[in-house]
Protein backbone atom coordinates (compact mmCIF):
# COMPACT_ATOMS: atom_id res chain seq x y z
CA UNK A 1 0.00 0.00 0.00
CA UNK A 2 1.32 3.64 -0.83
CA UNK A 3 1.07 6.61 1.52
CA UNK A 4 1.31 9.56 -0.21
CA UNK A 5 0.85 13.38 1.34
CA UNK A 6 1.43 15.14 -1.82
CA UNK A 7 -0.93 15.77 -4.72
CA UNK A 8 2.07 15.63 -7.17
CA UNK A 9 3.63 11.90 -6.01
CA UNK A 10 -0.52 11.17 -5.77
CA UNK A 11 -1.10 12.27 -9.33
CA UNK A 12 1.76 10.03 -10.56
CA UNK A 13 1.35 7.36 -8.59
CA UNK A 14 -2.81 6.83 -10.39
CA UNK A 15 -0.95 7.49 -13.77
CA UNK A 16 0.64 5.35 -13.15
CA UNK A 17 -2.18 3.09 -12.41
CA UNK A 18 -4.35 3.77 -15.16
CA UNK A 19 -1.45 3.53 -17.02
CA UNK A 20 -1.94 -0.54 -16.54
CA UNK A 21 -5.44 -0.48 -17.30
CA UNK A 22 -7.29 0.22 -13.95
CA UNK A 23 -9.93 2.11 -13.07
CA UNK A 24 -10.04 3.69 -10.20
CA UNK A 25 -11.80 4.27 -6.95
CA UNK A 26 -11.79 6.99 -4.20
CA UNK A 27 -13.24 6.92 -0.79
CA UNK A 28 -12.54 9.91 1.13
CA UNK A 29 -12.87 9.95 4.91
CA UNK A 30 -11.97 12.11 7.99
CA UNK A 31 -9.94 8.93 9.70
CA UNK A 32 -10.93 7.77 13.17
CA UNK A 33 -11.82 4.34 10.32
CA UNK A 34 -14.55 2.28 12.00
CA UNK A 35 -16.23 -0.62 9.75
CA UNK A 36 -18.59 1.76 8.39
CA UNK A 37 -15.40 3.40 6.31
CA UNK A 38 -14.48 0.17 5.02
CA UNK A 39 -17.52 -1.03 3.57
CA UNK A 40 -17.00 1.89 1.68
CA UNK A 41 -13.48 0.72 0.44
CA UNK A 42 -15.17 -3.16 -0.03
CA UNK A 43 -18.14 -1.46 -2.25
CA UNK A 44 -15.44 0.68 -4.12
CA UNK A 45 -13.16 -3.00 -4.71
CA UNK A 46 -16.53 -3.83 -6.38
CA UNK A 47 -16.28 -1.33 -9.63
CA UNK A 48 -12.69 -0.10 -9.75
CA UNK A 49 -9.22 -2.15 -9.77
CA UNK A 50 -7.06 0.44 -8.07
CA UNK A 51 -8.98 2.04 -4.45
CA UNK A 52 -7.52 5.18 -3.01
CA UNK A 53 -8.56 6.09 0.67
CA UNK A 54 -8.43 10.06 1.36
CA UNK A 55 -7.49 11.07 5.31
CA UNK A 56 -7.92 14.56 5.81
CA UNK A 57 -9.62 16.21 8.68
CA UNK A 58 -11.07 19.11 6.88
CA UNK A 59 -10.61 21.83 9.09
CA UNK A 60 -12.71 24.16 6.71
CA UNK A 61 -16.29 22.52 7.13
CA UNK A 62 -16.19 22.79 11.05
CA UNK A 63 -17.09 25.59 12.99
CA UNK A 64 -15.50 27.88 15.40
CA UNK A 65 -17.48 26.09 18.55
CA UNK A 66 -17.47 22.63 17.07
CA UNK A 67 -14.60 19.84 17.56
CA UNK A 68 -11.99 20.72 15.12
CA UNK A 69 -9.16 20.61 17.53
CA UNK A 70 -10.48 16.94 19.56
CA UNK A 71 -11.63 15.21 16.15
CA UNK A 72 -9.75 11.75 16.69
CA UNK A 73 -6.98 11.46 14.61
CA UNK A 74 -5.18 7.65 14.70
CA UNK A 75 -3.04 8.07 11.24
CA UNK A 76 -0.59 4.34 12.40
CA UNK A 77 -3.94 2.53 12.99
CA UNK A 78 -5.94 3.76 10.38
CA UNK A 79 -2.89 2.89 8.02
CA UNK A 80 -3.01 -0.39 9.49
CA UNK A 81 -6.49 -0.81 8.80
CA UNK A 82 -6.54 0.59 5.01
CA UNK A 83 -3.30 -2.24 4.56
CA UNK A 84 -5.71 -5.29 6.23
CA UNK A 85 -8.87 -3.90 4.37
CA UNK A 86 -6.04 -3.81 1.21
CA UNK A 87 -6.38 -0.31 0.28
CA UNK A 88 -4.12 0.32 -2.73
CA UNK A 89 -3.25 3.95 -1.49
CA UNK A 90 -3.65 6.32 0.79
CA UNK A 91 -3.76 10.28 0.51
CA UNK A 92 -3.29 11.90 4.03
CA UNK A 93 -2.05 15.18 3.13
CA UNK A 94 -0.77 18.63 5.68
CA UNK A 95 -3.79 20.92 6.20
CA UNK A 96 -1.04 23.64 4.16
CA UNK A 97 -0.91 21.40 1.35
CA UNK A 98 -5.07 21.59 0.52
CA UNK A 99 -4.90 24.72 1.83
CA UNK A 100 -1.87 27.45 1.02
CA UNK A 101 -1.33 30.73 2.23
CA UNK A 102 -3.85 32.42 -0.15
CA UNK A 103 -6.21 30.25 -0.76
CA UNK A 104 -9.56 31.62 -1.76
CA UNK A 105 -11.60 29.54 -4.07
CA UNK A 106 -14.89 28.11 -2.72
CA UNK A 107 -17.57 25.47 -4.17
CA UNK A 108 -21.06 25.95 -2.78
CA UNK A 109 -24.18 24.14 -3.76
CA UNK A 110 -27.17 26.70 -3.23
CA UNK A 111 -30.67 26.66 -0.63
CA UNK A 112 -30.02 22.55 -0.57
CA UNK A 113 -26.92 23.15 1.49
CA UNK A 114 -28.51 25.78 4.28
CA UNK A 115 -31.24 24.20 5.16
CA UNK A 116 -30.88 21.33 8.22
CA UNK A 117 -27.37 20.07 8.93
CA UNK A 118 -26.87 23.55 6.90
CA UNK A 119 -28.81 25.71 8.91
CA UNK A 120 -27.05 24.14 12.71
CA UNK A 121 -24.21 23.96 10.95
CA UNK A 122 -22.95 27.70 8.95
CA UNK A 123 -20.45 27.09 6.12
CA UNK A 124 -20.70 23.33 6.90
CA UNK A 125 -21.01 22.13 3.49
CA UNK A 126 -19.12 24.93 1.82
CA UNK A 127 -16.11 23.04 3.38
CA UNK A 128 -17.52 19.89 2.64
CA UNK A 129 -18.10 20.61 -1.56
CA UNK A 130 -15.39 22.56 -1.34
CA UNK A 131 -12.52 19.97 -0.24
CA UNK A 132 -14.51 17.07 -2.24
CA UNK A 133 -14.18 18.98 -5.38
CA UNK A 134 -10.46 19.13 -4.73
CA UNK A 135 -10.09 15.50 -4.04
CA UNK A 136 -12.14 14.72 -6.99
CA UNK A 137 -9.87 16.99 -9.04
CA UNK A 138 -6.76 15.36 -7.62
CA UNK A 139 -7.78 12.08 -7.71
CA UNK A 140 -9.70 11.93 -10.94
CA UNK A 141 -11.46 9.12 -9.83
CA UNK A 142 -13.87 6.70 -12.35
CA UNK A 143 -16.08 6.33 -8.92
CA UNK A 144 -15.86 7.79 -5.31
CA UNK A 145 -17.97 6.07 -2.59
CA UNK A 146 -19.85 8.38 -0.17
CA UNK A 147 -21.96 6.90 2.60
CA UNK A 148 -26.20 7.60 3.37
CA UNK A 149 -25.30 7.91 6.71
CA UNK A 150 -24.38 11.39 5.88
CA UNK A 151 -27.69 11.55 3.63
CA UNK A 152 -27.59 15.10 3.21
CA UNK A 153 -23.64 15.62 2.40
CA UNK A 154 -24.29 12.88 -0.56
CA UNK A 155 -27.07 14.23 -1.75
CA UNK A 156 -25.44 17.65 -1.98
CA UNK A 157 -22.07 16.00 -3.31
CA UNK A 158 -24.30 14.16 -6.09
CA UNK A 159 -25.97 17.74 -7.26
CA UNK A 160 -22.59 19.22 -7.48
CA UNK A 161 -20.84 16.84 -9.24
CA UNK A 162 -23.83 16.75 -11.70
CA UNK A 163 -23.99 21.10 -11.99
CA UNK A 164 -19.96 21.09 -12.57
CA UNK A 165 -19.83 18.24 -14.89
CA UNK A 166 -17.46 16.36 -12.64
CA UNK A 167 -16.92 12.95 -14.61
CA UNK A 168 -16.92 10.75 -11.55
CA UNK A 169 -19.62 8.40 -10.72
CA UNK A 170 -20.69 8.65 -6.58
CA UNK A 171 -22.05 5.68 -5.52
CA UNK A 172 -24.10 6.17 -2.15
CA UNK A 173 -23.55 2.60 0.38
CA UNK A 174 -25.57 1.96 3.04
CA UNK A 175 -24.96 3.09 7.30
CA UNK A 176 -23.22 0.28 9.15
CA UNK A 177 -24.51 0.20 13.06
CA UNK A 178 -23.89 -1.66 16.12
CA UNK A 179 -26.07 -4.24 16.81
CA UNK A 180 -28.50 -1.95 18.57
CA UNK A 181 -28.71 0.08 15.44
CA UNK A 182 -26.57 2.85 16.52
CA UNK A 183 -24.55 3.87 13.05
CA UNK A 184 -21.53 3.94 13.50
CA UNK A 185 -19.80 7.32 13.65
CA UNK A 186 -16.09 8.56 14.62
CA UNK A 187 -17.94 10.61 16.93
CA UNK A 188 -19.28 7.71 18.64
CA UNK A 189 -15.95 7.59 20.68
CA UNK A 190 -17.01 10.93 22.84
CA UNK A 191 -19.98 9.18 24.29
CA UNK A 192 -19.55 8.27 27.82
CA UNK A 193 -21.59 4.82 28.84
CA UNK A 194 -24.71 6.42 29.71
CA UNK A 195 -24.88 8.65 27.05
CA UNK A 196 -23.82 5.63 24.57
CA UNK A 197 -26.70 3.50 25.85
CA UNK A 198 -28.81 6.51 25.15
CA UNK A 199 -27.42 7.06 21.70
CA UNK A 200 -30.03 4.16 20.54
CA UNK A 201 -32.69 6.80 20.51
CA UNK A 202 -31.99 8.02 17.12
CA UNK A 203 -32.21 4.73 15.67
CA UNK A 204 -35.67 4.03 17.57
CA UNK A 205 -37.03 6.96 16.91
CA UNK A 206 -36.17 6.39 13.09
CA UNK A 207 -37.87 3.19 13.58
CA UNK A 208 -40.73 4.84 14.72
CA UNK A 209 -41.53 6.63 11.96
CA UNK A 210 -41.41 3.99 9.65
CA UNK A 211 -43.90 1.87 11.73
CA UNK A 212 -46.33 4.60 11.89
CA UNK A 213 -45.85 5.70 8.11
CA UNK A 214 -46.02 1.75 7.11
CA UNK A 215 -49.54 1.39 9.51
CA UNK A 216 -50.79 5.08 7.33
CA UNK A 217 -53.33 7.34 8.49
CA UNK A 218 -50.76 9.68 9.91
CA UNK A 219 -49.60 13.15 8.97
CA UNK A 220 -46.21 14.17 8.40
CA UNK A 221 -46.50 16.05 11.14
CA UNK A 222 -47.93 13.65 13.77
CA UNK A 223 -44.26 11.35 12.46
CA UNK A 224 -42.34 14.53 13.26
CA UNK A 225 -43.64 15.00 16.58
CA UNK A 226 -43.89 10.88 17.57
CA UNK A 227 -39.58 11.02 17.12
CA UNK A 228 -39.34 14.16 19.24
CA UNK A 229 -41.13 12.38 21.59
CA UNK A 230 -39.13 9.34 21.27
CA UNK A 231 -35.83 11.25 21.31
CA UNK A 232 -36.92 12.77 24.80
CA UNK A 233 -37.76 10.19 26.02
CA UNK A 234 -34.17 8.80 26.75
CA UNK A 235 -31.87 10.31 29.58
CA UNK A 236 -29.41 12.92 28.18
CA UNK A 237 -31.06 12.86 24.45
CA UNK A 238 -31.67 16.69 23.55
CA UNK A 239 -33.04 16.72 19.61
CA UNK A 240 -32.18 19.04 17.27
CA UNK A 241 -34.14 18.39 14.29
CA UNK A 242 -36.17 15.47 13.11
CA UNK A 243 -38.05 15.72 10.17
CA UNK A 244 -39.60 13.96 7.22
CA UNK A 245 -38.47 15.42 4.24
CA UNK A 246 -38.31 14.86 0.24
CA UNK A 247 -35.33 11.99 -0.64
CA UNK A 248 -34.05 14.14 -3.74
CA UNK A 249 -34.74 17.67 -2.79
CA UNK A 250 -34.46 17.63 1.47
CA UNK A 251 -37.83 20.12 1.13
CA UNK A 252 -41.17 19.46 3.29
CA UNK A 253 -42.87 16.33 1.42
CA UNK A 254 -45.85 16.30 -0.87
CA UNK A 255 -48.51 13.68 0.02
CA UNK A 256 -48.13 11.90 -3.43
CA UNK A 257 -44.53 10.99 -2.96
CA UNK A 258 -44.28 7.50 -2.72
CA UNK A 259 -40.92 7.17 -0.02
CA UNK A 260 -39.59 10.18 1.70
CA UNK A 261 -36.44 10.15 4.34
CA UNK A 262 -36.45 10.82 8.06
CA UNK A 263 -33.44 12.80 9.10
CA UNK A 264 -32.58 13.33 12.52
CA UNK A 265 -29.94 15.45 14.84
CA UNK A 266 -29.89 14.67 18.11
CA UNK A 267 -27.15 16.29 21.13
CA UNK A 268 -25.63 13.80 23.91
CA UNK A 269 -23.74 16.28 26.13
CA UNK A 270 -21.30 17.87 23.57
CA UNK A 271 -21.76 15.44 20.99
CA UNK A 272 -23.61 15.89 17.86
CA UNK A 273 -24.97 12.91 16.18
CA UNK A 274 -27.05 12.20 12.91
CA UNK A 275 -29.13 9.34 11.70
CA UNK A 276 -32.18 8.63 8.60
CA UNK A 277 -33.90 5.90 6.90
CA UNK A 278 -35.18 6.04 3.85
CA UNK A 279 -39.18 4.66 4.16
CA UNK A 280 -41.48 3.79 1.35
CA UNK A 281 -44.67 5.41 1.04
CA UNK A 282 -47.23 2.25 1.07
CA UNK A 283 -50.60 4.07 -0.92
P1 LIG B 1 -16.23 10.81 7.71
O1 LIG B 1 -14.86 10.26 7.98
O2 LIG B 1 -17.10 10.86 8.91
O3 LIG B 1 -16.19 12.09 6.91
O4 LIG B 1 -16.93 9.75 6.77
C1 LIG B 1 -16.34 9.35 5.55
C2 LIG B 1 -17.36 8.59 4.74
O5 LIG B 1 -17.80 7.44 5.46
C3 LIG B 1 -18.62 9.43 4.45
O6 LIG B 1 -19.02 9.19 3.11
C4 LIG B 1 -19.61 8.88 5.43
O7 LIG B 1 -20.96 9.03 5.03
C5 LIG B 1 -19.20 7.42 5.50
N1 LIG B 1 -19.68 6.80 6.73
C6 LIG B 1 -19.64 7.33 7.98
N2 LIG B 1 -20.23 6.51 8.86
C7 LIG B 1 -20.67 5.44 8.16
C8 LIG B 1 -21.37 4.24 8.51
N3 LIG B 1 -21.74 3.99 9.76
N4 LIG B 1 -21.67 3.36 7.53
C9 LIG B 1 -21.29 3.61 6.23
N5 LIG B 1 -20.62 4.70 5.85
C10 LIG B 1 -20.31 5.61 6.79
Amino acid sequence: MEVTTEVRETRQLLREARQKGCRIGCVPTMGALHAGHLSLVEECRKSVDFVLVTIFVNPTQFGPSEDLERYPRPLAQDLNACEHAQVDAVFTPEISTLYPEGFDTWVECGEISRILEGASRPGHFRGVTTIVAKLLNIVQPDVACFGQKDYQQQTIIRQMVRDLDIPTEIVVCPTLREADGLALSSRNAYLNEQQRASAVALFQALEQAEELLQAGNVSFQEVEEAMIERLKSFEGVDPEYAVIRNPDTLQEPSESLTSVVALIAARLGKTRLIDNRTIPITK
